[in-house]
Formats: structure tokens, sequence, C-alpha cells
């Protein structure tokens, strides 16, 4: 996400605007501008050829209190990358400009590699260079040397997913009761009268909820179990309902001479026969599992592996 002030910086600078960040030329270095959550971040991407020179900048920066200062709440090295977030208040539009005129030459000083150099190899760009996004960060460099990186990201992407530890089955357990949890209302408010399309959605919500609880794998395949067990839950939700209704009818005596055993195969009649009641139970039944669908896709959607690469030229 980049708002109004960062586009209007990197609009100043000749800055290109691509895939929610601002990104180019800033100063001689490869920067890139994005706004987070309540916070602005600048992403330098850059390398020392002396590691002496890094540590000599990150304590000289320790002298200085870059909360108070700049309103700096974080400032990390990574080793193609620095990044720095501030906080996104008022005061910050101005600091940060006394900042990047504080920071840029003490990065010359210290050698910090330009945006003509690869921060990946420490050598010169030349034709066959390009641009891509890393973690929110734009990198200018080689293309042998984008490959390697990407590489070397989808196996950390790939150690992480394992190093989770989690399991698709305990994650299904979870997401069944979690939608169970969702069916009860749903049956509930059906049974006497009432719209139950909130409980769909938050049939969605508690089958994430459920799976994440459990310890689900978090990989690929969770979106697909996560929706099956909330069409499970909305399924048994919605005829549970008239289950409950046949069962009351049937301890009265009003369904004779049908008995419990026959409820499920009788609503399987009805739903065969009974062209009303069917259309009703599939509208109700869409509606919910849409609903289900749209809770789970925002969802999913804030918890996704905040790793992505993407190409920008
Ligand atoms: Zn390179």
């Amino acid at each position: 996400m980049i708002g109004s002030y960062f586009k209007r910086l990197a609009r100043q600078n000749n800055m290109k605007t691509k895939h929610g960040v601002a990104y180019g030329d800033f100063r001689g270095y490869a920067v890139t501008f994005r706004d987070g959550n309540s916070t602005k971040y600048i992403d330098i991407t850059t390398s020392f050829p002396e590691f002496a020179d890094r540590t000599a900048l990150q304590s000289e920066l320790r002298c200085v209190n870059l909360l108070k200062q700049y309103n700096i709440r974080e400032l990390r090295f990574y080793d193609e990358r620095i990044e720095i977030v501030f906080l996104d208040i008022l005061s910050t539009r101005k600091k940060l400009l006394s900042f990047i005129d504080y920071f840029f030459p003490i990065l010359d000083r210290y050698n910090a590699s330009k945006i003509n150099i690869c921060p990946r190899c420490g050598q010169e760009l030349g034709y066959s260079s390009g641009w891509m996004l890393l973690d929110n960060a734009a990198y200018h460099m080689h293309d042998t040397c984008m490959d390697s990186m990407k590489m070397q990201t989808e196996r950390e992407i790939a150690a992480e997913r394992e190093a989770d530890g989690g399991s698709y089955l305990t994650g299904a357990i979870g997401a069944l009761v979690g939608a169970l949890i969702g069916a009860v209302p749903i049956a509930a408010l059906r049974y006497f009268g009432y719209s139950e399309y909130i409980f769909g959605a938050l049939t969605g919500l508690f089958a994430y909820l459920g799976y994440k609880i459990a310890g689900g794998k978090n990989a690929r395949g969770k979106f697909l179990i996560v929706f099956v067990c909330s069409i499970i839950g909305i399924l048994l939700g919605v005829f549970g309902s008239d289950a409950v209704y046949m069962m009351l009818a049937v301890k009265n005596g009003q369904l004779s001479p049908m008995t419990n055993k026959d409820i499920i195969p009788g609503i399987f009649y009805l739903l065969a026969t009974n062209e009303e009641y069917a259309s009703d139970c599939d509208l109700d039944i869409i509606l919910n599992i849409s609903l289900a669908l749209l809770c789970m896709s925002v969802v999913f959607r804030n918890s996704r592996n905040k790793r992505k690469i993407k190409t920008l030229e």
C-alpha cells in the first residue's frame, strides 16, 4: 500500500509505483517506499563490501535515539537490505525528511553499495539486470542474481512451512469442530424461523479458527479443508433444524408410522419430491456457503504468507 505522501515524494524523485510500493533511484540508492498498518517503511537494498563498515554503521546508529528524534520504531539490517520502520503519526512527515538528510550521507561514508551495484554479488550492473520485489522491497540486480535469490527465498519459505510442523489431519478435525459450533446456531435459528445467515458467514470463520487452533498445516491445502468443513457445518445446520422438527413430530405421534430412523431418509424423500422444500433448502445453503466463502476469503487474505516475490521490470 502506498499513500499520498510517499506517492508525492516518489513523483518528485522520478520513482515508479507498482504492486503497492514506490521504488527507484533515490539519492543514488535503490529505495522502496510503502505504507504499512500505522507505519511507513523505507527499504534500501544495499550491501557493504566490508563487513566492518556495516558494524561501524550499526554502532553509530546505536548512539542515536531513533524513536525520539525520527519516530523510528525499528531499523533492521538484512543481508542485502536495510529496513526502516517509522510510526505513522503527524510529526513523522517532517522527521522522515530530516532522517533522510541525516542517513543517506552516512550510507555514503560507510560505502554502502549504490543503485548501479548489485547488492547480491557486489558487481556493477550491466545490461542483463532488472528489478525484483521481495518482501516488499525492490532489488536492482543481475538477472542471474535475481534467480538465485528467488530460489533461496523459495527454499526458505518451504523450510518455514516444514518447521511450522502442522498437520492437515489435526487441522481438519479442528476445522470440523469449528464448523459444528457454527452449525448449532444455524439449526436453532432456522428451527425458530429466524434468519441464520450471519452464522453461515461465521461458520467459515469458526472453521478457520478451529483449523488454526488445532495446529493445521500452513500450506495450500488449508483453504480447501476449511471450505469443505464449512459446507459440512452449514449442511448439518440447515438439515439439523428440520431433523429436530421431525423428531419432535415423531415423538408426538404426528408423523406416525414414521420413527426416528426414518427421519434422514425422510429429508431425502422431501428433497426429491417436494419442489418448494428443495428450493428453500437450496437457497439457504447457497446463501450460507457464499457468505462463509466471503468471510473465509477475508481471513485468508489477512493470514497469507507475507513473503512474496514479484518481478517489477
Ligand atoms: Zn549480481
